[in-house]
């Protein structure tokens, strides 16, 4: 497949992706016009891979996730951490831990009902209600019920509803309202939503949560 021309290509050091021969910069389209993004792991044996290329070997078995792909040395510091060096469109970021994110993957591949809900968290906190609404009545794209709108983050017992009162995000607390988030419901530190609300004045969510 011919490299669509671009008037302003990144350069990236090492080309190629050692899994899969193909250049770590990927053809996108912006608004119809081509343009590249980068995708980078580079190794402490400066080797570089893909993300996914990388990821899918490194967990594919425990000699795979030790050793670089390509010239088997150790991937490991003298600390026994997998930090690497990411590059995207942000910049490197250097002392990334790999193994860390491995890890969450494994997690994520063997829970993917903790996936699903870490999505939909996520989606609430940058605000997309449409998307998010689809986890809420059990159409999104893994769903194999409705999502409850109390799910937590991992630590704290933050719910969705505590998240939007610290960020006097009114729409997001009616859309948990809409299917039945309980607004009692009490985080870690025994925090209701209000109770954040209250804290952040943030006024048009305690407007809202003393009206219900
Ligand atoms: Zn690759
Ligand atoms: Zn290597």
């Amino acid at each position: 497949m011919p490299f669509p021309p671009s008037t302003n290509p990144p350069t990236v050091s090492d080309k190629d992706c050692a899994i899969c021969h193909e250049p770590l910069l990927v053809p996108s389209s912006n608004n119809g016009q081509p343009s590249y993004l980068i995708d980078d792991v580079e190794f402490r044996c400066k080797h570089h891979f893909h993300w996914g290329c990388i990821l899918e070997y490194s967990i594919s078995s425990f000699d795979a996730r030790n050793r670089c792909a390509l010239c088997r040395q150790s991937v490991l510091n003298s600390k026994g951490e997998f930090i690497v060096r990411v590059r995207n469109e942000g910049g490197f970021i250097s002392g990334f831990d790999f193994g860390d994110e491995i890890d969450r993957h494994l997690f994520y591949k063997a829970n993917p009902e903790a996936e699903r809900e870490m999505t939909f968290l996520s989606l609430m906190s940058q605000m997309d209600f449409s998307d998010a609404e689809l986890f809420l009545k059990g159409e999104d794209p893994d769903a194999n019920g409705k999502m409850d709108p109390n799910v937590c983050y991992s630590s704290g017992r933050m719910t969705a509803m505590h998240m939007a009162a610290l960020n006097d995000d009114v729409e997001g607390i009616q859309l948990l309202l809409k299917y039945g988030a309980d607004k009692e419901f009490k985080s870690e530190d025994g925090q209701t939503a209000l109770d954040m609300a209250r804290a952040e004045n943030s006024k048009r969510v305690i407007a809202l949560l003393m009206a219900e």
